[in-house]
């Protein structure tokens, strides 16, 4: 465990000074999803789905508990969509369904957009295996308003 530390590029745990995910020249440089944790983006990675970047805030905006922009990684992605010179063309926003995530995901709306990024947020909806019945009111109003072409 003592070798573990973030990566310099995005965040997340590696043992080398760039993680597993920012070396691999496969992967889809344009797209970079955007994470509260290095936890998420194992979760993420564990889908199989994704095949861009990643950037790891190190926490949410939560300004009754003293976390501001200042506190999170939020200069280092901008860094890295500027030095990128457009090549970053998508960020895929996946903070947590919180008021504080939601907060910081409209925060980072705005400053991605005004650098000409486009910005995306995870789909909300029900939860696979649940019945629509007993699904709370706002997940299946956030479901509705997120709803798909079949
Ligand atoms: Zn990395």
């Amino acid at each position: 465990m003592d070798r573990i530390h973030p990566c310099r590029i995005c965040g997340n745990y590696t043992e080398s000074g760039v993680c597993g995910v920012c070396g691999d020249t496969e992967r889809d440089q344009a797209t970079v999803c955007v994470v509260e944790s290095a936890f998420e983006v194992e979760s993420i990675e564990r889908t199989g789905q994704f095949r861009g970047l990643y950037h790891v805030l190190g926490g949410r905006l939560s300004p009754l508990d003293g976390v501001g922009p200042e506190n999170l990684r939020i200069d280092a992605l901008l860094d890295r969509v500027r030095d990128g010179g457009g090549r970053i063309r998508e960020a895929i926003l996946a903070t947590n369904p919180s008021v504080e995530g939601e907060a910081t995901a409209v925060y980072l709306d705005s400053i991605l957009r005004s650098q000409g990024v486009r910005v995306t947020r995870l789909a909300r909806g029900i939860p696979v295996g649940s019945d629509l019945e007993y699904v709370d009111g706002s997940t299946l109003a956030q479901a509705l308003a997120g709803r798909r072409e079949m």
